[in-house]
């Protein structure tokens, strides 16, 4: 027999099981502590580091190599933004949790390639085409005209940017210039990760504080 107090208990059970809001409070009060951390942009370093150490010592695999890949690009992308915005990050955590997604979802243009579509891509080209500036530039532009959605729209630009930062020293490059240029624009590892340590470097000893860090507000669901 099933009774009153046991289906009460269920009900709160299922109330307090994390949705999609309570994981996304979580994400964005553990942004807004990390944004207090002057060390952690250069912990990250050490993170990309690592994953691309062991990457190296893969043979490439779409499943393995991307699982090492994306974590790092999302590495670059905090490194990035909690060490020359941490105000920034500890005052729109949402929107840090905008750019850092798309940091990463970008690469699924590359699924297209893996199932031997080509067409996403020029010979000349190790990346697909929406791998290039015109991407972001789009969003701005989309971000011009649609006003409500205008500071989701610049945060996901920004983060495709930083995608790109990655990607320029990582593999053959990408074609930044397409259509402009089908040739893909690259910089070696070694400069990548050193800027990557240098703008981390900045965080510890530069003057940003996320001092007025607001706490992430509990009632409001929208980003930013
Ligand atoms: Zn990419």
């Amino acid at each position: 027999m099933v009774t009153g107090g046991y289906v009460r208990s269920i009900n709160r059970d299922l109330t307090n099981r994390p949705d999609g809001a309570h994981v996304r409070r979580a994400l964005e009060q553990w942004w807004t502590r990390a944004a207090g951390l002057p060390w952690l942009p250069l912990a990250l370093v050490v993170v990309i580091l690592v994953l691309d150490a062991v990457s190296s010592q893969v043979p490439f695999h779409v499943l393995w190599t991307g699982l090492l890949d994306e974590p790092a690009h999302l590495a670059t992308t905090a490194v990035v933004l909690l060490a020359l915005a941490p105000r920034w990050c500890a005052r729109h955590p949402g929107l840090s949790l905008v750019a850092l997604a798309a940091s990463t979802l970008i690469d699924v243009d590359h699924v297209p390639l893996f199932l031997g579509v080509d067409a996403v891509a020029a010979s000349s080209m190790s990346r697909p085409f929406s791998h290039a500036l015109l991407t972001p530039l789009v969003l701005l532009v989309v971000a011009a005209l649609w006003v409500r959605a205008r500071p989701v729209l610049a945060a996901a630009a920004a983060g495709v940017c930083l995608h790109f930062v990655r990607d320029l020293g990582t593999g053959s490059g990408l074609p930044l210039l397409w259509p402009l240029s089908s040739t893909d624009v690259a910089v070696s590892y070694p400069v990548y990760v050193v800027a990557l340590a240098v703008v981390a470097g900045y965080r510890l000893v530069g003057p940003a504080r996320p001092s007025r860090a607001r706490p992430v507000p509990r009632a409001t669901s929208s980003v930013g």
